[in-house]
């Protein structure tokens, strides 16, 4: 794009939307090209910040007739790289549409603009006393938008679902500036396609959301929190179906934790001593609501794991006394990922199998990073009980990172090949992005590629959303 074009389109972008909300200087347009992982580095002609949705509609509209293209942001704490920009592409940053429109407590449903901050719509379901579950260590600075544009999962999926099942109606400004708009809060609706699902998951590459209407809960009356050590997986795995049948599927959080991580944060983070005095394979953080009705809620699930010991199903336990108990655990499990930066580099795998192999996954993803990378540290933790676990691995103890990291390819193909006879997905919650958009062809196929190559081509023939983003180009 030539230059006196590039100007032409920042003034007549600023026509729109003003010049405080057209932003260029790099100390203001630093902030949006910051990659996660540090794996790919950004640029922009500006970053955008329009108000409402007719702006953004007005500004896509732009764009496209200049030629050029939009990458949507929104808290940019998304870890595929599917925010990246480059220097002749508009940044759309959502961060001004945070209105909350609507709580709406007998259809138990709230509509938020897609700049809201996933914690502050937490907060304003819990000033209505209802729930919004999705939970994740993003909360404080991720944006409803990028939730569903990433279907993000987080800590609560078990039970309430990820982004997309709690997601009742979409607002979006589609490529060719058309404003999109089914933020009806029905749970039934059997209208032919189902167009809010094709722009969930979707990374911004079929449109920029604008808001959505999301389903609230009622507010757990009571719930219980617990660190659980165990001897193997096959355990973690006979556990959980045993928490789920005892609580009639009320487990809300079943989060694996290995040893290495609890030694790696108590070294790191000296507040995150050990939980127990003594070092077991695996713990689990456990989370289970009461509707309030089962008095005796917490001393049922005392005396389970009383018995579970008895019979060397788990080692220890240990149940938050309080909520500052709880919320440790809970600071505990989040602080193990940056505890791992600590130690030098490390790859990094959110992959998905069903719950019933993970046991083998684990100890196959072992023997075949032993095989490829000597000395390399396992580090498998997550969400177990959604059959989705973190695969990362440390590179070996005071070694060369560099030549760990030689051996990127390597580790992703077997690891990813197991995930794929297992019957696994190789993106589990964070997506595609950048970063595993190579990935589609050979675990995905060509058939679903085609499909979705024909869905970009319907709905955006110029390529103007995000182009390059889940498919490449
Ligand atoms: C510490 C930490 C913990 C995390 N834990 C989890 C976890 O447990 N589970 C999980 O799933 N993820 C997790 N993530 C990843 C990340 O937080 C989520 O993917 C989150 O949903 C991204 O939201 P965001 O607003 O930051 O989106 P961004 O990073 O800004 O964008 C992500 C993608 O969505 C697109 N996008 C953003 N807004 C819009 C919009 N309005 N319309 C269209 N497209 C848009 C972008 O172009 C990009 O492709 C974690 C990240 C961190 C840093």
């Amino acid at each position: 794009m030539s230059n006196s074009n590039n100007t032409s389109l920042v003034k007549e972008l600023i026509q729109v939307i003003g010049e405080n909300h057209v932003l260029t200087d790099d100390d203001r347009t630093t902030p949006f090209l910051i990659e996660q992982r540090s794996l790919f580095e950004s640029k922009c002609l500006a970053v955008i910040q329009p108000g409402n949705n007719r702006e953004v509609s007005e500004c896509v509209r732009l764009v496209g007739a200049h030629g050029t293209s939009i990458v949507p942001i929104g808290g940019n704490t998304g870890l595929c790289g599917g925010a990246v920009s480059h220097a002749n592409q508009i940044v759309l940053s959502t961060a001004r549409l945070n209105q909350i429109r609507e709580v709406d407590k007998i259809n138990n449903s709230i509509t938020v603009e897609a700049g809201c901050i996933l914690s502050n719509v937490q907060n304003t379901a819990a000033e209505h006393q209802r729930l919004f579950p999705l939970s994740l260590g993003a909360e404080g600075s991720c944006q409803i938008g990028g939730n569903l544009s990433t279907n993000a999962g987080g800590i609560n999926v078990l039970h309430y679902g990820n982004t997309r099942d709690l997601c009742l109606g979409i607002e979006a400004v589609l490529p060719n500036g058309s404003i999109f708009s089914d933020l009806g809060a029905l749970r039934k609706d059997n209208t032919g396609y189902s167009l809010k699902h094709l722009l969930i998951g979707a990374e911004g590459t079929l449109g920029i959301i604008t808001a959505a209407t999301l389903k609230l809960f009622p507010e757990p009356k009571e719930s219980v929190t617990a660190l659980v050590a165990l001897p193997s997986v096959q355990a973690v795995i006979q556990l959980y179906n045993q928490i789920r049948e005892l609580s009639s599927d009320r487990v809300t959080t079943f989060e694996l934790i290995p040893q290495i991580a609890i030694e790696l944060t108590a070294r790191h983070f000296p507040e995150h001593p050990a939980p127990f005095d003594q070092a077991y394979p695996w713990q689990v953080l456990v989370t289970l609501h009461s509707t309030g009705l089962d008095a005796d809620f917490s001393e049922q699930f005392s005396n389970f794991l009383a018995t579970a010991f008895e019979q060397n199903l788990i080692c220890d336990a240990l149940i938050a006394q309080n909520v500052s108990q709880a919320r440790h655990f809970l600071a505990l499990r989040e602080k193990l990922v940056t505890a791992q930066r600590f130690e030098g580099v490390s790859i990094s795998h959110d992959i998905s199998v069903p719950i019933s192999r993970i046991p083998e996954l684990i100890a196959r993803c072992s023997a075949i990073v032993e095989k490829i990378a000597p000395g390399a540290r396992p580090y498998p933790f997550g969400h177990v009980g959604d059959g989705n676990i973190h695969y990362n691995i440390c590179q070996p103890e005071n070694a060369d990172g560099e030549a760990f990291l030689a051996k990127r390819a390597a580790l992703n193909e077997g690891v990813l090949d197991i995930v794929d006879k297992l019957g696994g997905s190789f993106s589990a919650e964070h997506g595609i992005g950048i970063l595993k958009r190579d990935l589609i062809p050979r675990y995905k196929g060509e058939v679903a590629l085609k499909l979705m190559h024909s869905i970009k081509q319907a709905i955006d023939p110029d390529n103007i959303m995000n182009p390059g983003k889940v498919l490449a180009d």
